[in-house]
């Protein structure tokens, strides 16, 4: 199994040292980690000028080292996409790219600034937020930049109980657009687990989205935890690959320097099934 979203002492929310998730990963039968920490750059992030580039990208060379034969530890960004600081990702997606083997772009904040956090909905109908979101999504996909777009329906995690009558169907058309720019770009999204661990109890996106995605022809998948704990590096991805599987979905993508590779999910199921 792939867990391609992990955080690391990096990311300014997360105290887990990259070793002890690695350590984690292989208990959990996790064969390759992308750590994936927040690149963000809304000054008034909590985490804004927090990332270390350099360090942290000697450091996940030395983890690689240490567990080379047991897992694939590869070189990740989670970076914050807005309009508002689109010069300021170009300048970081510039001078850094190339040097990532994984790429997710993720859109926490509406494109007035404010992250899309819990208050964020009150005085707002669920389509106020999730317009404006999808609206960021799509130019995020089309800038290139990223190779996978993180938490796709992100703002139903946070919708408070006012706004809990989230259904996917009611943005399928604003996706479909979304879906044909991530298809002739090469880019594609992540199934983010973290979703079944908490509010809204489902996977980031669920399987309507998969469903969608994979009959316009999408394939680019990832899988990932968004752990900021050890104890959750793995969590819920099998579960994922056989949601993957009853939604048209048959291999999930592998990353090296950026290039995606589709891997068969029968070929990371335990011998056993
Ligand atoms: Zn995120
Ligand atoms: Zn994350």
């Amino acid at each position: 199994m792939f867990d391609y979203h992990v955080h690391s002492t990096f990311s300014v929310d997360c105290n887990i040292p990259m070793e002890k998730s690695c350590r984690a990963a292989i208990a959990a039968g996790v064969t390759e980690i992308a750590i994936t920490d927040h690149v963000d750059h809304v000054p008034a992030d909590p985490g804004f000028g927090f990332y270390r580039a350099e360090a942290y990208l000697e450091e996940v060379d030395r983890i690689r080292d240490l567990f080379a034969g047991e897992l694939v530890v590869l070189r990740g960004a989670e970076i914050d996409f807005n309009e508002s600081t689109i010069e300021h990702v170009e300048r970081f997606t510039n001078e850094y790219g190339s040097q990532f083997d994984f790429v997710i772009g993720s859109v926490h904040y509406a494109p007035d600034g404010m992250m899309i956090f819990p208050d964020y909905f009150s005085e707002r109908t669920l389509d106020d937020v999730f317009l404006p979101y999808l609206e960021q999504v799509q130019k995020a996909v089309e800038t290139g930049w990223f190779d996978v777009i993180g938490h796709l329906d992100l703002p139903k995690r946070y919708a408070p109980k006012t706004h809990r009558d989230y259904d996917p169907a009611r943005y399928r058309e604003r996706l479909l657009p979304i879906f044909d720019a991530m298809i002739e770009r090469g880019v594609g999204f992540e199934i983010n687990t973290s979703g079944l661990r908490q509010t809204p109890r489902t996977s980031m996106p669920g399987p309507a989205v998969v469903r969608w995605y994979s009959d316009r022809g999408g394939r680019v998948i990832t899988t990932g935890t968004d752990s900021h704990a050890a104890q959750t590096v793995g969590a819920g991805l099998q579960k994922t690959l056989d949601m993957l599987s009853l939604n048209g979905i048959d291999a999930v993508a592998s990353f090296r320097a950026r290039k995606a590779s589709l891997v068969p999910i029968a070929a990371l199921r335990p011998k056993e099934q």
